[in-house]
């Protein structure tokens, strides 16, 4: 474990001057620093230090990859939205939108919760997924991984138990993400940090048993060292040489996985070498190849076909002269610098050239063809298909086929894409589901059919006592909320049958009792589906059925069960006849024009009446009659074409839209308790928009509501006007 030194605002300054020389660039990064230190003053970490502190760690250890000056700015402003309360659009005033979208990108990443291997909602692959879908900006990335690296240099002065839960997400997401970007410098370290806090007992064991073998294996490297050299400046080929050692946790790895004995593993002695040119780097492969003895199957060109992670370099095992086996690796500066800090070296800040993010992001993603396709490749996989192809097809699995939302507490949920409120609401639980009211969407209120996005975090109102509605099935993508729906509608239906049944065999048994006749003797099953055929219904459910809704008429079932058709009236039969008219002629709009059956009949739309309203016909050209409420604007100058329009008799069943205005002064949770209350009504809302007038702070909330009747809508009125600041509540007249 490395001792760090913190460096200060200063050596920040000065690492960005080696290769920043713009007056106003440089500024900007001293403005960040300033900004940061001020809006963090009094904030302290576990280590007792200033917060700002870990800032210009980080916004320095960001300086040395040599990023553009609005990611060191980010570097050192990515924790003020979180753990300052300053908002994305204060930043974007005081610096720039660019800056003020990465800190907000960096704290939406922050905010997903990693459970551990355990749970398999929350694989690593997964999340890694999840962490790079939500960061389309590959700056996010970066400034979180080294957020990351910066925190586990500082492990600790956590407990225990938050060493081990932060270093497993650091070696399941955070280091595999840093391979992937081919950031070895940062892998590598999180990697051995990781492992410390994860197993630190293996982690003393192989550090003393390197530690014990390392003269020994510096002189071995020493030496073999020597003799490349003095063969290549005999060829006069430009090189730099070294020996490396591998990182703890890739022996403890290979130990592990390869099943290796830990000689064998340390026994692989390693060198680089450096040089000028891709064609240097095949003639040294020749020199050495003719001097020492390759081992066959082990030579492999990252050259010409470099790893997914754009690392370009030629691996060669050979056997020196004292019988040790040597891995060598040959690259040039370039293929280096990609090695050691991968993506950011390829985007690396050029000065003068205009910079321009979604240019550079552009080029970073059509280098790295895998930036979008994360989760497909296993470490060191080589591809397979083209990269085209596994971009294709990951762009589809990532981005396209499935968006991925969070839960207030940070839970991740992934759903098909167009998903709503309502499928995430399924998801989490079949009675959220069932009693959703509400979504409230990145902290607005949002209509229930509302298409969902990668990010959104997503938390549902609920309310006892309330149900799905049969629109839902309308916008749903998920067959789970569908189902779930179906059958929650299916039930209902069954439940209301039933009762149904229930209330005919209540209606007939009066029926018979008025009559005289036993109960008991006539309420028999068998006797009664003897007579189903006479009314034209198959089982005796279906019977009791028809005397409840009044298809049939109890009278006349209770004449035919007791033989005594002629003592059911004349008047009886007609007056239900009559009544089977009426049924008929009831129009589905459930309005009635007197003396006219098939009408086309339609509530307009500009007034809207609801059951109940005092009601006018306006005989449109060709689309019926429209029905207005008789004091609607659009119908008080019109003298003829009017005509007598009636509410046919209550349906309970049925509901009506209305459109609401609200206005009240603004304040917080307003739309909340208006919701709240509407629902409370039992009134299901179509839909909700609110707008807030920024000079005289008053917010006006539109709602469509549904209601059984006018009644009912009073009441809804009368109860929203009762919120606090809410001063207005009317009927909509458009
Ligand atoms: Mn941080």
């Amino acid at each position: 474990m490395g001792a760090h030194q913190n460096p200060g605002i200063e050596d920040v300054l000065k690492e960005a001057q080696s290769y920043i020389h713009d007056e106003k660039s440089l500024a900007l990064i001293s403005r960040a620093a300033n900004y940061a230190a001020e809006h963090h003053a009094g904030q302290f970490r576990k280590s007792g230090e200033p917060y700002v502190v870990h800032l210009i760690n980080v916004a320095y250890i960001l300086a040395t990859m040599r990023v553009g000056p609005a990611t060191i700015a980010a570097g050192y402003l990515h924790d003020v939205i979180e753990d300052c309360g300053v908002s994305h659009d204060e930043l974007a005033a005081e610096f720039t939108t660019e800056i003020a979208d990465l800190v907000e990108a960096v704290t939406k990443i922050g905010t997903l919760e990693y459970k551990g291997k355990d749970d398999p909602e929350y694989q690593a692959a997964n999340h890694r997924k999840i962490f790079i879908a939500m960061a389309r900006d590959v700056r996010v990335i970066i400034i979180k991984l080294v957020d990351r690296l910066h925190n586990m240099r500082t492990l600790q002065y956590q407990s225990e138990n938050a060493q081990k839960r932060i270093a497993a997400e650091t070696l399941d997401v955070y280091a595999p993400i840093a391979h992937r970007l081919g950031i070895s410098a940062i892998k590598n370290e999180l990697e051995d940090l990781s492992f410390f806090y994860l197993n630190r007992e293996e982690y003393y064991r192989i550090a003393r048993l390197v530690e014990a073998k390392k003269i020994e294996r510096d002189e071995a490297v020493n030496t073999m060292i020597r003799e490349i050299s003095e063969m290549l400046k005999g060829n006069n080929i430009e090189f730099r040489i070294f020996g490396r050692s591998k990182h703890l946790y890739s022996i403890y790895k290979k130990m592990v996985t390869k099943g290796k004995r830990f000689d064998e593993i340390l026994d692989l002695l390693a060198i680089r070498i450096i040089t000028r040119t891709e064609l240097n780097c095949y003639e040294i492969l020749g020199y050495i190849h003719a001097k020492y003895k390759p081992i066959p199957g082990r030579l492999k060109d990252y050259i010409a076909v470099p790893k997914t992670n754009m690392y370009q370099s030629l691996h060669t095992t050979i056997i020196g002269e004292s019988g040790k086996i040597f891995e060598v690796q040959i690259r040039t500066e370039d293929m280096d610098a990609i090695a050691e800090r991968g993506v950011a070296a390829h985007w690396r800040y050029k000065e003068g050239s205009k910079y321009d993010p979604k240019v550079e992001q552009k080029e970073i993603e059509d280098k790295l063809a895998w930036f979008k396709n994360f989760a497909v490749y296993s470490e060191d996989e080589a591809g397979h298909e083209t990269a085209s192809e596994y971009m294709a097809r990951l762009q589809r699995d990532i981005f396209e086929a499935n968006v991925y939302v969070m839960t207030p507490m940070g839970r991740v949920i992934d759903l098909p894409n167009g998903a709503t409120p309502i499928d995430f609401a399924y998801r989490i639980h079949t009675d959220v589901g069932h009693t959703a009211v509400g979504a409230i969407v990145n902290d607005a209120m949002v209509p229930l059919n509302t298409q969902l996005h990668t990010g959104d975090v997503v938390q549902i109102k609920t309310m006892k006592g309330t149900g799905p509605s049969e629109d839902w099935l309308k916008f749903v993508k998920t067959n789970q909320a569908r189902n779930k729906i179906r059958s929650y509608l299916q039930k209902k239906e069954t439940e209301r049958h039933e009762s149904r049944v229930f209330d005919g065999e209540k209606i007939l048994s009066d029926e018979l009792r008025k009559r005289g006749f036993d109960v008991k003797e006539y309420m028999d099953k068998k006797k009664i589906e003897n007579i189903c055929k006479d009314f034209r219904v198959s089982n005796y459910t279906d019977l009791m059925y028809g005397i409840a809704v009044r298809s049939i008429s109890p009278t006349a079932v209770c004449a035919h069960l007791t033989n005594q058709k002629g003592r059911v009236s004349e008047d009886e039969a007609l007056s239900h006849l009559l009544n089977r008219e009426v049924q008929k002629r009831t129009s589905k709009s459930g309005l009635v024009i007197p003396g006219i059956e098939s009408m086309k009949m339609s509530l307009s739309h500009c007034c809207m009446p609801v059951y109940g309203d005092e009601i006018k016909g306006y005989i449109t050209k060709g689309a019926g009659v429209k029905v207005h409420r008789v004091d609607c604007v659009n119908i008080a100058r019109v003298k003829s074409r009017l005509i007598d329009v009636y509410w046919d008799d209550g349906d309970a069943e049925r509901y009506y839209d209305s459109d609401v205005v609200v206005m009240a002064h603004d304040r917080s949770f307003l739309l909340t308790d208006i919701v709240t209350v509407v629902s409370q009504c039992r009134a299901p809302m179509e839909s909700v928009s609110a707008s807030v007038n920024h000079d005289t702070l008053t917010s006006t909330i539109k709602l469509t509501i549904r209601v059984h009747d006018v009644q009912h809508l009073q009441n809804v009125l009368a109860n929203v006007r009762k919120i606090e600041s809410v001063f207005s509540a009317e009927r909509a007249v458009h």
